[in-house]
């Protein structure tokens, strides 16, 4: 049925770079075959899935939508990828993305755009837009996602679909191409909040091969799926409902906020103060951290190699120029530049200071408060085209979910309402390894 789907609206959406029928219909006969054999059905058995192109596939080609990937074929899975299999989910395809991750509308992949599927003429959010569209329109069950300053978040919220960014740590980066090591997390994206644990239950814990995994003891998430919202205490940072927010998104986080109250939590405004610090302060990390993660593309180990060079230095020069797209270039500079001897301690090491007052504006908040709230972006998904000739535009846009990635903390989106006849995500935030709280709370929009 996924397959069918994909036939009648792939060609209107894009959702996917690779598609693996072939690899899906075996994989499925082989599910199918173990349970007919006695073996356990696992709430993923048989699931379709589709994965973002920067998370690896033993065999399958992953590009990270960039050029200087397009041929290359992973001689291993990511351990994600390795659950999702182990609890017999289908992989149904790779999904588009702004190359290495780096954008917020999908337009940047290398290969061709994304379209959302509640409006072909709007794009579907960004990183991950592949994999949200890929849900919205049904042509995936489920789907993996990453985000570094909100690639889940933002194109759930503006595809409809649930979406969460778990905390630093609780999810293996084993096999993700890196963007920006200290912020990327990989995550769900999913039709529903039930959906989102299930998958959540399948792909988090420890992982000895990635160095920043965390030692945890991971519930069961789905036990967290209770309509009980009372006595919950819910702050509402005020920065993030300040001016430049669309007046329907606006209202329907109004509407939610009410939702909570009437239902028995307690909402009521807050303050993160050092909000406005948060771009800057995320736009000089994370670029600092790709520049590093990006020089192992020089057309010795991995992918593209140019092919007419005159020696090894203009070998890399060429390979790298013409390997990249203009806005993973833009970042290696600005990141280069943020590394520099001379600038590193007044741009690097000051934007890290930030980071942590950022960090601790969260830890205040929640001595207070179980749950942060606000909506997932100021806007609804813009038109194609709308902000591709001003990158400041474009980075403004993430300005509510980047301090998540900051601070380290989970945070979901899940959809409350719409605006304009397109969908509005709420985003949920909480303590560190607080999951199952956001999941509960969330789940009163199921
Ligand atoms: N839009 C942000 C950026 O361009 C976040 C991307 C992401 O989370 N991968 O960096």
């Amino acid at each position: 049925a996924v397959f069918d789907r994909i036939e009648a609206v792939e060609g209107k959406i894009g959702a996917f770079i690779t598609r693996t029928k072939e690899h899906a219909l075996e994989r499925a006969r082989a599910v199918d075959g173990q349970i007919r054999n006695g073996g356990k059905i696992s709430p993923l058995s048989g699931i379709p899935v589709a994965v973002k192109d920067n998370i690896c596939t033993c065999g399958i080609p992953t590009t990270a939508g960039s050029r200087m990937l397009s041929g290359f074929v992973p001689p291993y899975s990511a351990t994600v990828v390795k659950k999702l299999d182990a609890a017999g989910a289908v992989l149904v395809g790779k999904t588009n993305m702004d190359e290495f991750a780096m954008g917020s509308s999908t337009e940047n992949s290398a290969f061709f755009i994304t379209r959302n599927p509640w409006d072909t003429e709007r794009v579907p959010g960004g990183s991950s837009g592949g994999s949200a569209a890929a849900v919205a329109a049904g042509e995936a069950v489920l789907a993996l996602g990453s985000d570094t300053g909100g690639s889940i978040r933002q194109p759930a919220s503006f595809c409809g679909v649930v979406g969460m960014k778990p905390t630093y740590g609780a999810v293996s980066r084993f096999g993700l191409i890196a963007f920006a090591s200290s912020l990327d997390q990989i995550g769900p994206l999913a039709r529903d909040v039930t959906d989102c644990a299930l998958m959540l239950n399948a792909i988090c814990g420890h992982d000895p091969m990635d160095s920043t995994s965390a030692r945890f003891d991971a519930p069961d998430y789905t036990a967290f799926l209770v309509n009980d919202v009372r006595g919950l205490k819910i702050g509402v940072p005020e920065e993030y409902m300040a001016e430049g927010i669309e007046p329907g998104v606006r209202q329907a986080v109004e509407e939610a906020m009410k939702l909570f109250e009437s239902l028995g939590a307690l909402v009521e405004y807050t303050t993160l103060p050092h909000t406005e610090y948060a771009l800057p302060t995320y736009y000089l990390i994370a670029p600092a951290e790709a520049s590093s993660n990006l020089a192992r593309y020089d057309g010795v180990r991995y992918g593209r190699r140019a092919a007419e060079a005159e020696d090894v230095i203009d070998m890399f020069m060429k390979t790298r120029s013409q390997g990249f797209g203009s806005e993973v270039k833009r970042r290696i500079m600005l990141g280069t530049y943020a590394l520099s001897a001379g600038y590193y301690d007044a741009y690097y090491l000051k934007a890290l200071k930030v980071r942590t007052l950022i960090k601790e504006d969260f830890d205040r908040a929640f001595e207070k408060y179980d749950l942060l709230l606000s909506p997932v972006s100021p806007t609804t998904a813009f038109r194609i085209g709308e902000k591709t000739g001003d990158p400041i535009q474009m980075y403004l846009s993430d300005i509510c979910t980047i301090s998540v990635n900051l601070a380290g903390i989970p945070g979901i989106s899940v959809p409350c309402g719409f605006s304009g006849g397109m969908p509005v995500g709420l985003q949920l935030m909480g303590r560190p390894f607080d999951e199952g709280l956001l999941l509960r709370a969330a789940y009163t929009f199921e």
